[in-house]
C-alpha cells in the first residue's frame, strides 16, 4: 500500500514516505493531524491534512514479490527435477503469493480510505476550499 495527496497548486499527486501505517490515525499519530509537505513536482509547499490522503495498491511490490518467487520456483524445480518434483507445485508459489499480496493489499486500501480521521473537520475543510475557488 503506498499513500498519497494531491498538490493543492498543480493537481499531482505527493507521494507520502511511512512505515506500517494502516490508517488515518497512526498517520495522525505519525506525521501529526496537518503536516507540510513539499510537491516534488512544482516545489509547492502544502499543507496535508491527515484525510486528504489517500491510500493505493503498491502494485510493484506485487511485481516484486510475484517475480522472486517466480523465480525461486524455477530455481527448486531445476534442483529437485531428479526426484520427481512437480513443477506446478513451485509455480502455484508465486500465483498465490502475488494473489494473497494484491487481496491484502485491496483490504487494507479499503480499510485506510473508508475510515476518517476527523470527518467533521474533513467536511469543513472540503467547504472552505470550494468557496475559495
Ligand atoms: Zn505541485
Amino acid at each position: 500500500m503506498k499513500l498519497f495527496a494531491k498538490c493543492s497548486d498543480c493537481n499531482s499527486e505527493i507521494k507520502i514516505k511511512t512505515f506500517l501505517i494502516s490508517n488515518r490515525i497512526e498517520l495522525a499519530k505519525s506525521k501529526g493531524e496537518e503536516f507540510e509537505q513539499r510537491c516534488t513536482h512544482c516545489g509547492h509547499r502544502n499543507e496535508i491534512y491527515v484525510d486528504e490522503v489517500i491510500a493505493e495498491k503498491n502494485d510493484s511490490l506485487i511485481f516484486i514479490v510475484g517475480g522472486i518467487s517466480f523465480l525461486l520456483a524455477i530455481a527448486l524445480t531445476y534442483f529437485f527435477w531428479h526426484y520427481g518434483y512437480i513443477a506446478a507445485v513451485s509455480f502455484a508459489i508465486p500465483l498465490l503469493l502475488s494473489t494473497t499480496i494484491s487481496q491484502n493489499q485491496r483490504n487494507s486500501v479499503n480499510l485506510f480510505n473508508g475510515m476518517y480521521f476527523n470527518s467533521k473537520k474533513r467536511l469543513e475543510r472540503l467547504k472552505s476550499k470550494s468557496s475559495v475557488n
